[in-house]
């Protein structure tokens, strides 16, 4: 990138210099050419219209007059002709061709009133001529033609002298944008340069390393947004250690009840066998939550496999409630809690019936155990044109409304010991959340300590509208 800057400032310093230098020389050139053209034809017509005055062109007549021609020859470094109307040379700055006939198509137009101008600017000969008519005063009538020849090599040596001067500039010029370049070039890749120092060492695993940069605005952005990402990555990678330690405490809390079951009944001989039964009835329970635990972490660990794996189909939400309502009831029974049921329409819904009947069962599972003997659950469900809206109500212990936002995290439980009691594993919720998450719905909790919880969801009733507008 830093070669890549270089160059580009370079080659796009280079070509408009040298194509402003082109176009300057160019001008001057021509500007030059047309003044010195000029300079010659108001000559030129000062000495015609002196020898209009005198009214012949003869030999004799222009006598008088050719030291006067022969300066300006010599002034303008070329050759005067004066022909007449017989195209008889009479005055030849040169002297050479007096008295010759003069045949040129140039001069014969001339006598014929038509002035002409040729000007050759290519190899040794830079020059122009001009063939002006001679008319008489009087009468208008040609009577003879001025020829004057003056060189421009003035011009041509102004102009290569001129070359070889912004030659200079253009050298010295290219000498100061070449360091301006290389320090633009440098000062513009430093900053990503770090970057990338910086990208390197925390890919090797240094995360706590932040740039800072100051100068151009993006650059300051490119570090922001760089340092934003670097803190994601270590909350990410502060709740992925978090959760690996939740884990290994969760499932080590049954083995090491185990390990007292087994080391008691170890340590003591000739225990009665009811006592065997009682511990091992224990170990039996502890291998059962140990289970749960496993089966609700791998049910988590799918879900986090993000929302390709979805299985969507229309679902009667109905039915799939009815459905979870029925397989609690023994459990709502045992406790002599009533389950009610209220639908205000028949809901069909794109969603993925077996996580969403996961989620629902563990809201309406919660609803149940942390209920109070003889208490109710109701579940409610409605839509609109947009959404489904199913609320799980209880008259349950509530929760406490500074616990109320930490229950949806992994592991996390209000009370310990009760949670541990009614087989609780913690993850019920987070699986609930991550459902909903995937159906691009929510979940919202409200809830009054020995009152009773409310969890409301919202989910979309189409599920490629929701990806549509995610993806
Ligand atoms: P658990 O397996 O412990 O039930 P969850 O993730 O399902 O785990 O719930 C987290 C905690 O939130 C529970 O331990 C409980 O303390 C509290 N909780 C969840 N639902 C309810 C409810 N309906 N009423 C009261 N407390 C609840």
């Amino acid at each position: 990138m830093h070669l890549h800057i270089l160059v580009t400032l370079l080659l796009f310093g280079v070509i408009s210099m040298t194509v402003t230098d082109i176009v300057l020389v160019q001008a001057y050139e021509s500007h030059a050419t047309e003044g010195a053209i000029a300079n010659v034809r108001s000559y030129s017509s000062k000495i015609i219209n002196k020898i209009a005055e005198a009214g012949a062109i003869t030999t004799s007549s222009t006598n008088e007059i050719l030291q006067e021609l022969e300066d300006a020859a010599l002034f303008y470094d070329g050759r005067i002709i004066l022909v007449n109307s017989k195209l008889v040379i009479v005055a030849d700055t040169y002297d050479s061709e007096v008295g010759k006939t003069l045949i040129s198509e140039e001069a014969i137009r001339c006598l014929k009133g038509s002035a002409n101008t040729y000007t050759s600017t290519s190899g040794v000969d830079i020059f122009t001529e001009l063939t002006l008519p001679i008319a008489d005063s009087t009468t208008k009538e040609v009577i003879g033609v001025f020829i004057i020849r003056a060189s421009l090599a003035d011009v041509f040596e102004t102009k290569a002298s001129l070359i070889q001067i912004s030659g200079i500039i253009l050298s010295f010029m290219f000498l100061i944008l070449f360091a301006l370049a290389l320090i633009y070039s440098y000062r513009l890749t430093r900053p990503l340069k770090r970057v990338i120092e910086t990208i390197d060492h925390v890919s090797e695993g240094y995360l706590e390393d932040k740039v800072s940069m100051k100068g151009y605005y993006e650059i300051v952005k490119i570090s922001d947004s760089f340092n934003v990402m670097l803190d994601k990555i270590n909350k990410l990678e502060e709740s992925r250690q978090e959760f690996v330690s939740n884990v290994s405490h969760e499932l080590k809390t049954p083995m090491t009840s185990m390990k007292v079951l087994a080391d008691s009944l170890l340590q003591q001989e000739n225990l009665p066998e009811e006592l065997y039964r009682e511990f091992l009835t224990d170990i039996n329970d502890e291998i059962e939550r140990e289970n749960k635990i496993i089966t609700d972490l791998l049910a988590l660990v799918k879900l986090d496999k993000k929302s390709g794996e979805m299985h969507i189909a229309q679902v009667s939400i109905n039915e799939l409630l009815e459905i979870t309502l029925h397989r609690l009831k023994p459990i709502a029974q045992k406790h002599n809690i009533e389950m009610i049921f209220e639908s205000f329409r028949n809901v069909v819904a794109e969603v993925d019936e077996v996580k969403m009947s996961l989620a629902l069962s563990n809201l309406i599972e919660n609803a149940i155990k942390y209920n109070v003997e003889g208490g109710w659950v109701k579940v409610s469900l409605n839509s609109n044109h947009k959404y489904v809206f199913i609320r799980v109500s209880d008259s349950g212990i509530g929760i406490p409304e500074e616990e109320q936002e930490m229950i949806f995290e992994r592991f996390y439980r209000v009370d310990k010991t009760r949670a541990r009691a009614t087989g609780g594993t913690g993850l019920g919720l987070a699986i609930t959340k991550n459902v909903v998450l995937m159906h691009k719905g929510s979940i919202k909790v409200n809830s009054k300590e020995n009152e009773g919880t409310t969890f409301t969801l919202r989910i979309p009733l189409s599920f490629s509208f929701t990806t549509r507008e995610t993806v």
